[in-house]
């Protein structure tokens, strides 16, 4: 099973096919993995110990980044992702990203943003609409729409202890509504990332 693999100059973890969403747009919904020959369906997830293991399976030196980001919200094991973290800070010296639905607090039913400091140098969050109805549409959230404003409650308290934070949409988004969502980033201190979509059916 694929537990981490390499794209664009970053090793990437995929620790969890397990989500708190379940966006229209996933894709996992079309295609088995994010690159030619990679299947990113785990069997099981992998213990704390077997990513680690994996992970010095790769020249790192040929990566500028760690980035978490699978067929899942890796999230959904926070407290993994702690203990990871550290792990690697000590053997390496990448700077490691998350890229996240932003509902850590949820699954953790307490803000974790505090235990990031310093084992996590960047946090990417798919904002994905301009108010918590639209995402609630688009991402069928298990928490329903109060999972927007514990999105960017999430983003907010990150920007305390996380050097680079930013929030991300797709290009397909209205003009407006890419407006409206770099008004609220601004709100909060954070970047936007207006990522360019790419239909994987
Ligand atoms: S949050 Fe990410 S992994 Fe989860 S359903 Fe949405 S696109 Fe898929």
């Amino acid at each position: 099973m694929t537990i981490t693999y390499e794209l664009e100059n970053a090793l990437y973890l995929n620790i969890t096919n397990r989500c708190t969403n379940n966006c229209s747009f996933c894709v996992r919904n079309s295609q088995e993995g994010l690159s030619q020959g990679v299947n990113l369906w785990l069997k099981r997830e992998p213990t704390v110990e077997e990513v680690v293991t994996d992970i010095q399976k790769w020249d790192i030196d040929r990566y500028q980044e760690f980035v978490f980001c699978g067929y899942g919200e890796p999230m959904i094991r926070t407290y993994d992702i702690i203990e990871i973290c550290t792990r690697l800070k000590t053997a390496y010296s990448l700077p490691i990203r998350i890229n996240t639905n932003g509902h850590a607090n949820l699954i953790c039913g307490r803000d974790i943003t505090p235990q990031l400091t310093g084992v996590v140098d960047a946090v990417s969050i798919s904002m994905n609409a301009k108010n918590s109805k639209e995402y609630q549409q688009l991402c069928r959230s298990q928490y329903g729409e109060r999972a927007y404003a514990a999105m960017l409650d999430f983003a907010t308290k990150c920007k305390k202890h996380i050097p680079r934070v930013r929030l991300s949409i797709v290009d397909v988004m209205a003009k407006d509504d890419i407006q409206a969502c770099r008004k609220i980033a601004g709100e909060i201190g954070v970047d936007l990332k207006v990522r360019h979509f790419v239909n994987h059916n």
